[in-house]
């Protein structure tokens, strides 16, 4: 009988030894943490499992979804229609559909939080003409990518807002 050692118990390793022992080859997982899962597990809190980083998985995820149903886990699967959309100037624009990030304007308003380290990132960042205001070589999800810039438009904001003038501090301008 082959043998195969996969190291590391994420997604990837477990998907790898799952085949592998299809194909009956003997398999030892190394997996380092106390739980299996990687970045996709979960831990508890006082009784209710809650992710570790938020995930969600899309109809079109072929993969995983087969490999759900081949793990008898496909009943647990539930498909929600999500909601996104964006908020300018007072009005709500749809954002979901490639046809409505297609349409002409649609991304005229939108601030790009971060640059990731991935190759296609950069490609569709400089596809798009936006320049990203942090560029720190992370490799963030969509919304931690986000949410890192967020300090900082908070701060560009204030210095418009909160920021006495000359006026208001007495002194003359020069
Ligand atoms: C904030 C966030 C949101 C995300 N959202 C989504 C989403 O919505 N949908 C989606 O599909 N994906 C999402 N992802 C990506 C997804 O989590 C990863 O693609 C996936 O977990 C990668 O799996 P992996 O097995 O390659 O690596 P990991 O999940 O990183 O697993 C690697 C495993 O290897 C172990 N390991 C490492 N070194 C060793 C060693 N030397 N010896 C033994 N064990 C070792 C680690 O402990 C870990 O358990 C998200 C990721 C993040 C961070």
């Amino acid at each position: 009988m082959k043998r195969a050692v996969v190291i590391g118990g994420g997604p990837a390793g477990l998907k790898a030894a799952h085949v592998l022992q299809r194909e009956g080859v003997s398999v030892t997982l190394l997996e380092a943490d106390q739980v299996l899962g990687g970045l996709a597990s979960s831990f508890d809190v006082q009784g209710t499992r809650i992710e570790r980083y938020y995930h969600f998985i899309c109809r079109g995820d072929d993969d995983l979804v087969e490999t759900l149903h081949g793990l008898g886990l496909g009943h647990k699967l539930r498909w929600v229609s999500s909601r996104m959309a964006y908020f300018v100037d007072g009005t709500l624009y749809p954002f979901l559909t490639p046809l409505e990030l297609l349409r002409p304007g649609a991304l005229a308003n939108a601030v790009a939080g971060h640059r990731s380290a991935e190759p296609g990132h950069q490609a569709l960042l400089e596809r798009l003409g936006k320049r990203p205001l942090l560029e720190l070589d992370m490799r963030l999800g969509e919304a931690s990518g986000a949410l890192a810039a967020v300090p900082l438009l908070r701060l560009a904001a204030a210095a418009v807002t909160e920021v006495a003038t000359f006026a208001e501090w007495g002194l003359e301008r020069r």
